[in-house]
């Protein structure tokens, strides 16, 4: 399976997802249709699935306009259904999505929403967080509880360690500083702060990060109980 970062809205990512072996392909949260469309114009792909982390329009907003064009069907967690645009199959904590020959598992990751999931394509060791996991951060919670959140958080810990995370969000850089001002002797972290603005220099996503890094590097993976997790959170929101 090959990835394709599209670029969408001011800072959003969709990613694609193709099987090379016959050009099938998912979408992950199509902010928009265009730049999708863009990429898969004048390419043999066929758009069979629209996958949505959570409903929220920048993860959705593309998806009636798609599932149109090229009839794909909208796939989501069944307790949205009613706010996931043109759902057609509904997902549960815990399953695994089979379909053509895409493989996922499904985890239920509440906090920032409260039907938000995570697809996790273990065969590939790629998991797709939307905006639970950013690289460096995690998302604000919006309908969730600090406890739901951090619990969402300690489930994507668990997994392999070289798990590659794609998320909703390019927030590497404003999250590094945040990152860094508590957490100033990582050097790890002052080393990955490098690479992201290497990246972002040469006009590159910082995505996918690897989940030992951010393991490393990530102060919101790095607290230790529910506690301290609870007191960033809300020094991250009242900070700019
Ligand atoms: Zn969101
Ligand atoms: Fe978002």
């Amino acid at each position: 399976m090959k990835i394709e970062i599209i670029k969408c809205l001011q800072d959003n990512y969709s990613y694609l997802i193709i099987d090379e072996s016959n050009q099938d392909a998912c979408v992950i949260d199509p902010s928009e249709a265009n730049p999708i469309v863009d990429f898969i114009k004048n390419k043999k792909i066929n758009l069979k699935y629209i996958l949505n982390t959570h409903h929220h329009y920048d993860h959705i907003g593309g998806n009636l306009e798609l599932k149109k064009k090229y009839n794909s069907k909208v796939v989501g967690f069944k307790n949205d259904k009613s706010r996931i645009p043109g759902i057609d199959i509904l997902l549960e904590d815990n399953q695994v999505w089979k379909a053509n020959n895409f493989e996922a598992k499904i985890y239920h990751i509440p906090g920032h929403t409260s039907g938000h999931i995570a697809f996790h394509f273990f065969k590939e060791n790629k998991i797709f967080t939307g905006d639970t996991l950013f690289s460096l951060g995690c998302g604000k919670i919006f309908e969730g509880t600090y406890q739901q959140m951090f619990n969402s958080l300690t489930k994507i810990k668990k997994l392999p360690k070289h798990t590659k995370i794609y998320c909703g969000h390019e927030y590497t850089l404003q999250n590094s500083n945040f990152c860094l001002t508590y957490d100033p002797k990582n050097l790890k972290l002052k080393d990955k702060i490098i690479e992201i603005k290497k990246k972002l220099n040469d006009n590159l996503p910082t995505i996918p990060s690897v989940l030992a890094d951010e393991l490393e590097c990530n102060i919101f993976l790095r607290a230790k109980d529910l506690k301290s997790f609870s007191k960033l959170r809300v020094l991250k929101d009242n900070s700019y």
